[in-house]
C-alpha cells in the first residue's frame, strides 16, 4: 500500500514558496542573493495594529477558544469596509474569518465543488488555485490569456471552455502574477454571462488597493448585483497591510455557503489566533493611509521594473495595472547559449539566473503559462535596481 495517500501525494510544493525558501537558504549561507519571488510588502506592518496586538496579547478573553466563523465585532468590521472599499453592502453573518486569504481559498472551492465539477481558472494563475481545486475533488480547467491582452480573459474565451459540468469561474483581478487588471466593462460582462449560465464567481479580491494610474479595483458582484447569490468574495489583510505574517484573510458568501464553509473551518482549524483577529480589526477599521503610502513607492518602482526589464534584449515586459508584480516574457531567450548551457525552458533559464547571477524570479510554469517570469517589484529600490543589473548583464551573454 501507498504511504501517502494519492490526494496529497498529487499536491506539487508551492513553486513561488519554494523558490522564496531557495533564496533565502542561500542568502543565509552567504550568498549574496536578490530575491523576487516573494509575494509580500518589504513594509512592516503599521505601527496601530502591532499595538492592537500586544493589548490583545495580555487581555484573558483572548487566551480562550472564540467562534469559529470569526470575533463577532471583526465580522462586523470586515462587512463594513467591505461597503466602505468596494461599495458591496453583506451583513456580518456573510463573512467567515479565515487563517490568510488561503484557507479562503481551498475552503470555498471545498464548499461549491462536487467531485468532477469544473472550475474555469484563466491562465496565468496564482500557483495555488490548481491545487485547491483538485483537492477539493474539483477539476481545473485552464483559459489561457497572453499579454497581447494584458492578460485578460474574454467572454468568449470563458463561453468556449464551459461545458455542462463547468460550476465555478475563479476571477482575479487585481491578478497575481500579471499584474493585469479588468477593465469594469469586461467585469460586468462576464457577471452577466455567469448569472445567465449559472456559473458561480469565486473571486480573490486580495490586491484591491494596489491599484496604479488610470486603473480602478471593481467588484463584480456590484456591478452585476443579481451575482451575489453565487458568488463568493476572497480577501485578507496580508497586502494592504503588510500583514502576510498575521495570517487573516476572510471570504464573504451567501450565508448557506458561509454556514457551510464555518462548519468546515469548525473541524479543520476552529478560530485563527485571537490576536491578529485583533490586530486585523484595528487594521480594517482604521484609515487607509499606510496602503497609500505603499501604493506611492510600488508604483515607483513597477515604473522602474518595467523600464529595467524591457531594456534587457530578448525581454518584453507589459506594463502591470495593479498588486506588485511585473510578468516579463523572456521567450526569444530560451534556446540561446549563456555561459556555456543552452536553457530551453523558463525554469532553466531561471535555475541559470539564480546560479550566475544569484537572483532568484519565479518562472512561469508555477502559473500554467511557460516562457515568463514573474518578478516581485516588493523589495527596496536598491535592491531591486542591483538585482536587475544582474540578470541584465548575464542575460545580454546570450547568443
Ligand atoms: N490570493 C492571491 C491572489 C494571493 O497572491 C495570495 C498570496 O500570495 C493570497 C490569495 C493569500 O494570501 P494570504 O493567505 O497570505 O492571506
Amino acid at each position: 500500500a501507498r504511504r501517502v495517500s494519492a490526494r496529497i501525494g498529487g499536491i506539487s510544493e508551492s513553486a513561488t514558496l519554494a523558490v522564496d525558501a531557495k533564496a533565502k537558504a542561500l542568502k543565509a549561507a552567504g550568498h549574496p542573493v536578490i530575491g523576487f519571488g516573494a509575494g509580500e510588502p518589504d513594509f512592516p506592518t503599521p505601527q496601530t495594529v502591532v499595538e492592537a496586538a500586544e493589548q490583545a496579547c495580555a487581555d484573558p478573553r483572548n487566551h480562550r477558544y472564540s467562534p469559529a466563523s470569526g470575533l463577532p465585532e471583526l465580522r462586523e468590521a470586515i462587512a463594513a469596509k467591505t461597503l466602505r472599499d468596494s461599495g458591496y453592502a453583506v451583513d456580518a453573518s456573510q463573512v467567515l474569518v479565515t487563517n490568510g486569504g488561503k484557507q479562503a481559498v481551498y475552503q470555498a472551492f471545498a464548499t461549491l465543488l462536487d467531485p468532477g465539477d469544473e472550475v474555469l481558472l484563466p491562465a496565468p494563475y496564482w500557483t495555488t488555485y490548481p491545487e485547491a481545486i483538485s483537492l477539493a475533488g474539483g477539476v481545473p480547467v485552464t483559459v489561457e490569456t497572453d499579454d497581447s491582452t494584458g492578460f485578460v480573459a474574454t467572454v468568449e474565451q470563458l463561453e468556449a471552455a464551459r461545458t455542462e459540468r463547468t460550476k465555478v469561474l475563479l476571477f482575479n483581478s487585481p491578478s497575481n502574477p500579471t499584474g493585469g487588471i479588468y477593465p469594469r466593462e469586461q467585469i460586468e460582462a462576464i457577471g452577466r454571462w455567469a448569472v445567465e449560465h449559472g456559473v458561480w464567481v469565486i473571486t480573490d479580491e486580495i490586491y484591491e488597493h494596489l491599484t496604479y494610474g488610470d486603473a480602478e479595483h471593481v467588484s463584480m458582484p456590484v456591478v452585476v448585483p443579481e451575482l451575489a447569490d453565487t458568488c463568493v468574495v476572497l480577501n485578507g489583510v496580508a497586502k494592504t497591510y503588510a500583514m502576510t505574517g498575521w495570517r487573516v484573510g476572510w471570504m464573504i458568501g451567501p450565508t448557506d455557503v458561509i454556514k457551510a464553509a464555518t462548519n468546515l473551518q469548525s473541524h479543520l482549524s476552529s478560530n485563527v489566533c485571537n490576536v491578529a483577529q485583533r490586530a486585523a480589526l484595528e487594521a480594517v477599521s482604521g484609515s487607509l493611509d499606510a496602503v497609500a503610502d505603499m501604493r506611492t513607492a510600488f508604483d515607483r518602482r513597477r515604473r522602474t521594473i518595467v523600464d529595467l526589464l524591457s531594456a534587457i534584449p530578448g525581454v518584453s515586459c507589459p506594463e502591470p495595472q495593479g498588486a506588485f508584480y511585473a510578468y516579463p516574457s523572456v521567450k526569444e531567450l530560451l534556446g540561446k547559449e549563456i555561459r556555456g548551457s543552452v536553457p530551453n525552458t523558463s525554469v532553466e533559464l531561471a535555475a541559470l539566473i539564480l546560479e550566475h547571477a544569484q537572483v532568484a524570479v519565479v518562472p512561469g510554469e508555477a502559473f500554467g503559462t511557460p516562457g515568463y517570469f514573474r518578478l516581485s517589484y516588493a523589495l527596496g529600490d536598491e535592491d531591486l535596481a542591483e538585482g536587475l543589473r544582474r540578470m541584465a548583464d548575464l542575460l545580454k551573454e546570450a547568443k
